[in-house]
């Protein structure tokens, strides 16, 4: 399984695509993108093959921001429905992750019992506890790094908002995830080799700590808020 996403200056969905199939040889058993284009955010999800996915995806959608991720199921059985990407009741916000959020109840029974869920997975449990913090008045980064604070478990996620269609916030814990920087174009994957058709220019994240990325600039917080600066490395591999 894995993730992958793309601001930018190109069409996100080709990018996106290639980007999931580069990512194949780590298992999955389904597939989905969101694109945030001029009406906003636009999500195709499939069981099966990115091949699948790739059909189902309408080609006159142009957006030039994006995530994708490939699913390997570990709540709710491998279904369109819970495939990834999901969205909070509102649609406003749209989220991938990969991993394992442990105390998944615990949070859905404590914040999220008047809220109907759309699938059987934990990732769902994660963009429903940032619609309810930002319907409380938080900013989406603040209620970001606070959904993710609650979090017992693995992730490696990335969201997009639909009132804010220039910026992915991602997250990581125990779960792998880059960020990859070029000129007017910064990426997200969970293994560099699935980006490197856009760049070779990583830097990698630790555990507990988020990026605010849009396509000029990439900040790394910790989740209490605080700015971490990282040095960048090149990747030696073969596209
Ligand atoms: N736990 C999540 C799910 O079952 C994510 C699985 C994954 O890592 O792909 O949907």
């Amino acid at each position: 399984c894995g993730i992958v996403g793309y601001v930018g200056t190109d069409d996100a969905k080709e990018i996106l695509l290639r980007g999931l199939e580069k990512l194949e040889y780590r298992g999955y058993d389904s597939a989905g993108i969101a694109i945030a284009g001029n009406d906003g955010v636009h999500v195709y999800k499939e069981k099966g093959r990115i091949a699948t996915l790739r059909e189902c995806v309408d080609q006159n959608d142009e957006g030039f921001i994006g995530i994708g991720h490939t699913r390997w199921a570990t709540h709710g059985v491998p279904s369109q429905v819970n495939a990834h990407p999901h969205q909070s009741t509102n649609k406003r916000f749209t989220i991938v992750h990969n991993g394992v959020i442990e105390n998944y109840e615990q949070l859905r029974r404590e914040y999220l019992q008047d809220v109907e869920l759309a699938s059987d997975t934990d990732t769902e449990i994660i963009v429903q506890l940032i619609e309810r913090f930002a319907r409380e008045g938080m900013a989406t980064e603040e209620a970001f790094r606070k959904a993710l604070s609650l979090l017992k478990g693995s992730y490696a996620t990335a969201l997009l908002d639909n009132e804010d269609t220039e910026t992915i916030y991602v997250g990581k814990n125990k779960s792998p995830l880059l960020v990859g920087l070029s000129d007017n174009v910064n990426v997200v994957a969970s293994d560099a080799m699935a980006m490197l058709q856009v760049t070779n220019e990583y830097v990698e994240l630790m555990d507990k700590e988020i990026v605010i990325v849009t396509k000029e600039n990439v900040t790394i917080k910790t989740l209490a808020g605080e700015v971490v600066t990282r040095d960048s490395y090149i990747a030696e591999l073969d596209a």
